[in-house]
């Protein structure tokens, strides 16, 4: 079972101004493809916090994807390149081809009359300035590209651009149909309760979680809405239906609508 992990980059992530919207929306999409994420950090934009981040779960041999999501824009405080070059010990290079097409966009997007100038200032530059041997995965609605380095027995790490929207579509279009193959949709079964406190379930969760190690199986309260979802995930059907189906049966006093 491939597993895989987000860090995010940012200070305003860590000082509350931005919620991290990049590694939920993430986190679920490699959750169904099959590559489940073991563990999501956040770090600011200092280049030893990210460059300890990315060598922390490049040494945890189990994650097989993982994915550096933000600091790739035009200003000094973007480092997520330079960072990884220092990580993975790359050298950082103009990438001529991503220059050009930047280039490009600067007159379809009407930059280049706006500025008077087709001309690449020094932030441009810098989002064309990567670490060597990263395959370049073009940023339809943005400039930064997203990167991918192949690191060797199935493990892939990748840059992606901090906008949600960017990273979204880059996301969508390159990274799962190319990088995420491979990997088992686990099956995911759930029981809605109205009222029903999670004390109720305790014993018999107990007793699945001995019973169902290849099942994960987990309680989540709205108390608010006075609702409680109780999910059972894993990769064999037929366990997570019979766990789910053992929770119902364990707890007589409450039905699930
Ligand atoms: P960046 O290029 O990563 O420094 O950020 C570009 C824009 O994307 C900024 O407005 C960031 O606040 C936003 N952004 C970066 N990372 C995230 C994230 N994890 N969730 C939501 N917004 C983000
Ligand atoms: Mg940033």
């Amino acid at each position: 079972m491939p597993d895989s992990s987000i860090i995010t980059v940012g200070n305003e992530l860590l000082s509350g101004f931005t919620q991290d919207a990049n590694s939920s929306w993430l986190a679920a999409r490699l959750f169904a493809r099959g590559y489940p994420v073991r563990r999501i950090t956040i770090v600011g934009d200092v280049d030893s916090e990210i460059v300890t981040a990315v060598r922390e779960d490049l040494a945890r041999r189990e994650l097989a994807r993982i994915f550096v999501c933000g600091g790739l824009g035009p200003t000094p405080d973007d480092r997520t390149y330079g960072a990884l070059a220092l990580a993975l010990e790359r050298r950082l290079h103009y990438d001529r081809p991503t220059g050009a097409l930047m280039q490009g966009l600067m007159f379809s997007r009407g930059v280049a009359a706006r500025r008077g100038t087709a001309e690449l200032n020094a932030g441009n530059r810098r989002m064309a300035t990567i670490p060597e041997g990263a395959a370049v995965l073009r940023n339809g609605p943005g400039m930064a590209p997203g990167l991918a380095f192949d690191l060797g027995g199935d493990r892939i790490l990748f840059a992606l651009p901090g906008p949600p929207h960017e990273l979204q579509s880059i996301v969508e279009q390159l990274v799962l149909p190319r990088y995420l193959g491979g990997g088992t949709s686990p099956t995911v079964r759930e029981l809605h309760y109205r009222l029903a406190p999670e004390s109720a379930f305790h014993d018999v969760m107990r007793r699945l979680e001995a019973e169902y190690p290849d099942v994960s199986l987990g309680s989540y309260p709205q108390a608010q809405l006075g609702r409680l979802t109780i999910r059972a995930t894993g990769i064999d059907a037929d366990r997570v239906e019979r766990a789910i189906e053992a929770v119902r049966a364990g707890v007589t006093a409450y039905q699930p609508g």
